[in-house]
């Protein structure tokens, strides 16, 4: 039997009511109600202010600032109506988490009165503190102060407590001298850049009414919901988002019957309070369902553009945990929570589009559609083969390590899938001709039809990094517990590069008298000859690619984050962020020191946890245990038994590897370098992380020998199918 603390948990859990908290609306009453919404500014502000709000919002520019005062106004009143006292400026520091600096409408008056008050000065520019944000070295901590202004393009909203209403307003964070502290501000710059480039491809096909280029992002959440009487006994669960020691559990996802299962009551009910404070907040929820591991979970947005899709992602992991929480569940957004069962990603869907030639990765119906649509996808194949290490580093993190490379999440070398179909095109392509496709047919680009590409969902490949899903890429080696914000800028800067790259190419041509579709051609062959060896589309968990796609592609395998972040700091990389104005090589250079730095971090908070659980939890357990297995040994000698004495030589050989685990990390951690980066990055995957296995294996060890009555933590078995 558990212990007593472990079964009062279980006891506690099974009487756990379902929490019944919102009462269900319409669709269209609850849509959007604490959203500061297109339809609310017009509503609110003089025709000429709302057309210039407008005109920011779709080309992405900052707020007039002749009209901040007027709309800061309507923002402050359509709040305060609702009874909001507050309003905050939210921001995305470099930590994947959001940071909000309140403050209130108050304005004290002369006579003892206070009036409410909210200005333009207020709304364009917050003075948070910035000194304990990390920087990566940009500021010295006497000139620390950065500061935030609304990012027009993404609306405010109302985050309630059970206490009232504070109006947040999503808001860029940069230095006094400009540079991004944050992820927002080079994810505006990147969409910008993107579009740059698009525009002078469209053109050059063409094209004469072209509107602004966005980027779109629908990113599919992954997350684990373990009870909160759990999390309760298990200090790991709280401080490092993952069990750090537990045996696997006898029973585990072999059955394959979690996956769409039928969803748990209590789970969907905590679900269902979660989409409607989602729809309050204008946050399109459109998919839920089990996941492959017990307790795991996923939630999918309708796609938006990128820049609302990262701080709508954001929201939804603060709301998954604060909801969680009323529903007496942890939810645990790291990557790999429990050892033996599936890891946790965000598979990140992105395209790029408009609103006059629609999304440019859709393959669509005419031959001109075709062409663009193949210029397009070659510009994603040459920029993903050329960075794809840049890549692999923005989704390099402590929690994502344990998952890139295991066998369920995509391996730690990018290549790319674009399907049967399609990679048999481009193949045709790279051998100068194009005489048909699967359907069959004759093809000159831009002239012929090219093959109705079908949308065949059965078309896919999990086990790829980067895939094409019929109109859009999905990037799948993202974190569940990261921001989207960094793979998105790689992912629209190293287009906006290969786009610029391409239209340079085509107007060469074009200027040498070669008619489109040749020009077209001839570029399409020269990115398929240079870059094709990025296009897999076999078995990528398959030591076999592992070997060959290093020793035949020349791709990159990068498996951990010590192997994985200098890529920020290669020559190529700063060239490509400098190049496209997204990121300059000093924010750049922050971004690496900020990145390992949190990398160093999260193992060292990992490591001294580990030596404290060991120490005072399972060993003195473990001794327990061995004393009163020897009492009754002894007993049963005295009754002239003879007992066998292996499990208290097992018992001791394992206690011996723990302390010996304990002091072999302990001495590890102390020699840890300081001041170099690159070498503390390299101890912590080299030297601690698997000392912390090794330690990690003893413990397990005893935890298969020593009295389930005297075991202090939780199971794997517990956490996961107990609810
Ligand atoms: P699956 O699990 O089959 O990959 P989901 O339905 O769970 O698919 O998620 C697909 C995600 O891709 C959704 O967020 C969806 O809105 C998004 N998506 C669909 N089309 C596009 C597109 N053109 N650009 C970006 N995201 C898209
Ligand atoms: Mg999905």
């Amino acid at each position: 039997m558990p212990t007593t603390a472990r079964l009062n948990s279980i006891q506690t859990i099974l009487q756990r009511p379902s929490v019944a908290v919102s009462t269900p609306q319409s669709l269209e009453e609850i849509w959007a109600h604490d959203v500061f919404t297109l339809g609310r500014m017009k509503s609110a502000l003089p025709k000429a202010v709302f057309k210039s709000i407008q005109r920011s919002i779709r080309e992405g520019s900052k707020l007039d600032s002749t009209i901040a005062d007027t709309v800061a106004q309507a923002m402050k009143d359509w709040a305060t109506d609702r009874g909001a006292l507050y309003y905050a400026h939210v921001f995305y520091p470099l930590t994947n988490l959001t940071a909000e600096k309140h403050d209130g409408f108050i304005a004290p008056q002369g006579d003892g009165t206070v009036i409410s008050e909210f200005t333009g000065k207020l709304l364009v520019q917050g003075e948070p503190d910035g000194s304990s944000f990390p920087n990566g070295g940009i500021r010295s901590t006497f000139e620390a102060r950065g500061y935030t202004a609304w990012d027009v393009t993404s609306p405010a909203y109302l985050m309630p407590t059970p206490n009232g209403l504070t109006l947040c307003i999503p808001t860029v964070f940069v230095s006094w001298t400009g540079e991004a502290l944050d992820k927002k501000t080079p994810l505006l710059r990147s969409n910008a850049a993107m579009d740059r480039q698009a525009r002078r491809l469209l053109a050059l096909l063409g094209e004469t009414e072209i509107a602004p280029v966005n980027s779109s992002c629908g990113a599919e959440q992954e997350y684990f919901l373990v009870d909160a009487a759990f999390t309760a006994l298990r200090t790991d669960l709280q401080l490092a988002g993952r069990t750090l020691f537990g045996a696997p559990s006898a029973k585990g996802q072999q059955f394959d019957d979690h996956y769409f299962g039928a969803i748990p009551e209590r789970v969907q009910v905590f679900m269902q309070d979660v989409e409607h404070q989602l729809y309050r907040l204008g946050i399109p929820a459109k998919t839920r369902h089990n996941e492959v591991a017990p307790g795991q979970f996923e939630i999918a947005p309708f796609h938006e553009a990128a820049n609302v899709a990262t701080d709508h992602q954001q929201l939804i992991m603060t709301v998954l945990k604060a909801t969680a929480k009323k529903h007496g569940f942890t939810c645990l957004l790291h990557e790999k929570p429990f050892a033996g069962v599936n890891g946790s990603g965000k598979h990140v869907n992105w395209s790029i589009g408009n609103a006059t030639q629609g999304n440019l990765l859709d393959p669509g119906d005419t031959p001109h559609q075709n062409l663009q649509f193949l210029l397009f996808c070659g510009a994603v194949i040459r920029g993903v083969h050329r960075y794809g290490p840049l890549l692999r580093s923005v989704v390099a993190t402590a929690g994502n390590d344990h998952r890139l490379g295991a066998n369920e999440a995509p391996p730690a070398i990018i290549s790319m899938y674009l399907g049967s179909q399609l990679e048999d095109v481009f193949n045709q392509i790279r051998e100068g001709q194009l005489t048909g496709s699967a359907s069959g047919g004759t093809m000159t680009l831009g002239v012929d039809t090219l093959p109705e590409f079908t949308k065949d969902p059965s078309d896919r490949n999990r086990t790829s990094p980067f895939a094409f899903t019929g109109n859009r890429f999905e990037f799948r080696a993202v974190g569940s517990g990261q921001s989207v914000a960094g793979p998105l800028v790689a992912m629209n800067t190293l287009l906006a590069d290969s786009i610029g790259w391409v239209a340079d190419q085509l107007e060469g041509r074009l200027q040498a008298g070669d008619a489109i579709s040749t020009a077209a051609f001839a570029v399409l062959q020269q990115v398929m000859r240079e870059h094709g060896a990025i296009i897999f589309g076999g078995d990528g968990y398959s030591s076999d690619w592992h070997q060959r796609a290093v020793s035949e592609r020349g791709l990159e395998n990068l498996p951990t984050s010590a192997d994985a972040l200098p890529v920020l700091r290669r020559p190529e990389v700063r060239e490509l962020f400098e190049r496209q104005g997204v990121l300059s090589a000093v924010e750049l250079e922050s971004r690496f020191a900020v990145y390992a730095e949190q990398y160093v971090l999260a193992i060292d908070v990992e490591c001294r946890l580990a030596l404290q659980m060991a120490r005072t939890q399972i060993y003195s357990a473990a001794v327990r245990y061995l004393g009163e297995l020897g009492g009754a040994l002894k007993e049963q000698q005295t009754m002239g038994l003879h007992p066998s004495l292996a499990l208290r030589d097992r018992l001791g050989a394992l206690l011996h590897q723990l302390n010996d685990g304990c002091d072999a990390l302990e001495l590890a951690l102390g020699a840890k370098p300081h001041g170099d980066a690159v070498a503390e990055i390299r101890h912590c995957a080299d030297q601690l992380m698997p000392l912390l296995g090794q330690l990690r294996n003893a413990v397990d060890g005893l935890e298969a020998v020593v009295d389930d009555g005297l075991w202090p933590l939780p199971t794997h078995g517990e956490m996961l199918f107990v609810r």
